[in-house]
């Protein structure tokens, strides 16, 4: 990078990438891979990560190049070729489609229940772009930040980005949020998310902010913004034409006396070492917001556990706050990105041995479940039984949160639906709350209503 760079964004997609200089480095069989998998997955990077974070020697190893390139090992073999061999025979569309379709519907699209257990009910109806899961903490996807200024392959959201809309959160306006938290005076933060939100213009962000910092709203005391610009495109908080602005309404939340945090979604060290993403954090600590710093565990992305451990201190100097290491969830091409739950908590454990107590505020390896964040926090013996040790660090239920449950050691596991319990027992702890057939569960009928000692028994 040259000192005063002026940078201007440019996206690449499925459609363009051939004209970006780098195009040159590929071989002929990555070019296809390119081509076969972005028709199944999203795809999309930028002239930042391709000029400043991806290591062109080593693609297609480069953690970069694997966390924004499509992989070949991402589809199923036979599918692949199924898909290739369409391709090359110059198929119709409708036949591509079709089979896009089947690979998809395979990888689990809608995973956690989002679709159906996290939609609340405004004067008895749905509220589109709005999640309410946990019982202080309700997630906004205004309609203009669905998109990123790169696609992670592993992403949790990607069927939005390939237009399978009836998967798709969004929100036009806050009107239906104002409304909403009008009736809720428990729900403290809220999580504006996407996509990434801070594609969206200062000005269009600040329409979904304002209505937030109302006296009437006063119990709305954090508000939350998931972002990955901070890796993707820094230039964001930076020199983008309106990056003052947007500091500016960071400002104003700060000055009306909430909380403003950035969840820094980070998956390598090289992200956070660059000057400019370095200079982000510091421009948005300035404002008086803070920055936490959080990111799934991905195979061949960040599975050294010397890479956390620089990715956390590297936070720490800079000020931001080391927040969660995520189990990679089950969907999409879950099967080349996930570990072993066990691997996960080992890969943790290294990493949090190494690093002073000030990047220790990270909490892990955690699974974001159907009935909540569930954590791993030890592998132990008991009574002559190896086991997993879980705990919810947040729940649909919030008695549920730190009550440490057990499950029986499987080396394989990679998510809490592969686990049984331990001891013998038939079912864990919370699973008597959830009926077969529940569309809807109400997180009023999920909160201390519960006795205490029912759920305790
Ligand atoms: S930035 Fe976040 S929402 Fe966007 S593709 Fe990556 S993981 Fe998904």
């Amino acid at each position: 990078m040259e000192d005063n760079q002026v940078w201007t964004f440019k996206p690449y997609t499925r459609q363009s990438i051939s004209k970006a200089p780098q195009w040159a480095f590929f071989t002929q069989e990555q070019r296809e891979v390119i081509s076969v998998v972005s028709l199944v997955l999203p795809f999309r990077v930028n002239n930042y990560v391709l000029d400043e974070l991806i290591d062109w020697d080593n693609i297609p190893d480069d953690p970069i190049y694997r966390l924004t390139f499509p992989h070949r090992d991402m589809l199923r073999e036979h599918e692949y070729v199924a898909l290739r061999d369409l391709l090359t025979a110059g198929a119709p569309q409708a036949a591509i489609d079709a089979q896009v379709s089947i690979i998809r519907q395979r990888m689990n699209p809608h995973p956690a229940g989002q679709m159906t257990h996290n939609v609340p009910l405004l004067h008895g109806k749905p509220v589109a772009g709005i999640q309410h899961k946990y019982r202080e903490t309700v997630l906004f996807f205004p309609s203009a930040g669905q998109t990123c200024h790169a696609y992670c392959t592993f992403c949790f959201r990607w069927p939005q980005f390939v237009g399978m809309e009836d998967l798709k959160f969004n929100a036009k306006c806050s009107q239906n949020l104002v409304e909403y938290l009008k009736l809720h005076p428990e729900v403290t933060d809220v999580l504006i998310t996407g996509g990434d939100p801070l594609v969206m213009s200062a000005r269009a962000l600040r329409a979904y902010i304002e209505p937030l910092l109302t006296d009437e709203l006063a119990h709305v005391q954090n508000i939350r913004i998931g972002t990955k610009s901070v890796a993707y495109w820094p230039q964001r908080f930076i020199s983008d034409k309106d990056s003052h602005d947007l500091l500016d309404l960071f400002e104003s939340v700060v000055t009306a006396g909430r909380s403003l945090a950035i969840m820094g979604h980070y998956n390598h060290p090289r992200e956070l070492k660059h000057p400019i993403a370095q200079a982000a954090v510091r421009n948005i600590i300035a404002t008086g917001a803070t920055i936490r710093v959080q990111a799934p565990l991905i195979r061949h992305v960040n599975e050294a556990p010397e890479d956390w451990a620089e990715l956390w201190t590297t936070a720490v100097r800079l000020g931001a706050i080391p927040y969660y290491m995520f189990v990679e969830r089950d969907t999409g091409p879950s099967e080349y990105f996930n570990l072993p739950l066990a691997r996960a908590y080992e890969i943790f454990t290294q990493a949090y041995r190494i690093v002073s107590g000030l990047a220790r505020t990270v909490r892990g390896p955690s699974m974001s479940a159907f009935p909540g964040k569930v954590m791993i926090d030890g592998i132990t013996e008991i009574a002559g039984e190896k086991v997993f040790v879980l705990q919810f660090l947040q729940a649909r239920n919030p008695l549920w949160v730190r009550r440490p449950f057990f499950a029986k050691f499987d080396p394989e596991a990679t998510w809490l639906d592969d686990l049984v319990p331990a001891f013998g027992e038939k079912h864990f702890f919370f699973e008597q709350h959830f009926a077969a057939n529940d569309d809807v569960i109400p997180v009023e009928l999920l909160d201390d209503d519960e006795p205490l000692l029912e759920v305790m028994e």
